[in-house]
């Protein structure tokens, strides 16, 4: 099984496993909100000195740039290893916006570029000019040269960068957004983002979808979309982790039959023993003839009144569980089809002489009365 699959949550068929890299990543892009919050405190000190050339608002959601972009380069390749993968995991976490409003950063914005790249005027920044109303007038245009000139005071480059600026703001519409767009994770706004939201966030990006449903959803198109329900149908109807764990692997196609066993070079053949028919999951646990008796003896059980009229067991039931849509009503039904399975997975690859006579032990352990 691949990890970026295991580490999904249960209604993704996953069993959230814990991901170290993924949780480094997370931790990451949280200290990056955390010096944010705390720019005033004694351990954000060096960080906040080393960040501000880069990201002067150190607000790390108001940079629209990718990580690659960055400018001045030379400074993000000064940082500490920590702080250039801090920004490069933040950064890759989020999208590029397309647009520019009135409240956004002018450094380090991809809406505003100079012969493709982004713009980073330390002078400027450290003035204060951080947002993009900074230097406009009313008209949107970029404030007069001699009214920002009496601001910055740069002399010899100054020109150069008024001119540069005014280009990049001519290229784009302006929204008239005052308010800062606030960079949400995981639902979470990115200053009050901690590492689960990162890690939540990632696990999103990563979504696997299991490879078993393909077969499912071509040989049993009811099941098609309602993934959901049928991973639920693992964690809700019994708390038994033999019972979960045999569920989950016959539902994502893993669970042991001759076809895998046959790969794996454990077994001569991949045809069931005692019909030889080719051993598929379906074979396995519902048409072979050695399970069709106790599957009999379960119908019998739970639809024994006739008068009730109730359909029986089919096929499908057997292997993704009974009513799966509204199992709150049918516990009962689906524990005893889940203890069905595993009596056959038992009966199988274990030295019982009858499977129904097993069926019921199992049953009795549980207090369930057939
Ligand atoms: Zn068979």
């Amino acid at each position: 099984m691949k990890r970026a699959l295991m580490i999904q949550g249960y209604e993704n068929g996953g069993v959230k496993m814990l991901d170290i890299g993924m949780m480094q990543k997370g931790f990451l892009c949280a200290w990056g909100a955390k010096i944010y919050n705390n720019h005033q405190a004694t351990f954000a000190a060096i960080p906040t000195w080393l960040l501000k050339p880069i990201v002067p608002s150190l607000n790390l959601s108001t940079v629209n740039s990718k990580f690659e972009g960055l400018c001045p380069q030379e400074r993000v390749k000064c940082l500490p290893e920590f702080y250039q993968r801090m920004l490069k995991e933040f950064l890759d976490s989020k999208e590029i916006c397309g647009e520019l409003n009135l409240g956004d950063m002018i450094w380090n914005n991809s809406m505003l570029q100079y012969h493709g790249h982004v713009l980073n005027f330390e002078g400027w920044s450290s003035v204060g000019l951080v947002y993009v109303n900074q230097i406009l007038g009313i008209d949107h245009k970029i404030l007069p040269y001699d009214e920002l000139f009496r601001l910055v005071k740069i002399k010899a480059i100054f020109m150069f960068e008024y001119n540069a600026l005014k280009h990049a703001l001519q290229q784009c519409t302006i929204k008239d957004e005052v308010e800062q767009r606030e960079y949400a994770v995981s639902g979470t706004l990115w200053g009050k983002a901690k590492c689960k939201d990162y890690v939540q966030n990632l696990l999103i990006k990563s979504k696997e979808r299991p490879h078993a449903l393909n077969y499912w959803e071509r040989n049993f198109p009811n099941v098609s979309g309602k993934w959901t329900q049928l991973w639920n149908i693992c964690y809700t109807t019994t708390t038994e982790p033999r019972l979960k764990s045999l569920q989950w692997k016959i539902l994502h196609r893993v669970y042991p039959t001759n076809i895998l066993l046959k790969k794996m070079g454990k077994s001569h053949s991949d045809l069931c023993a005692v019909c030889h028919e080719t051993d598929t999951l379906e074979h396995f646990f519902v048409d072979c003839m050695q399970v069709k008796p106790m599957w009999q003896r379960i119908e019998r059980s739970l639809f024994n009144n006739p008068a009730e009229n109730r359909p029986g067991i089919t096929n499908e039931d057997k292997i993704f569980g009974y009513k799966f849509n509204e199992i709150n009503n049918y516990v009962l039904e689906n524990v005893l089809i889940m203890i069905g399975k595993l009596c056959i997975s038992k009966f199988k690859y274990g030295e019982y002489p009858n499977l129904c006579v097993l069926l019921e032990r199992e049953c009795a352990v549980r207090n369930i009365i057939l």
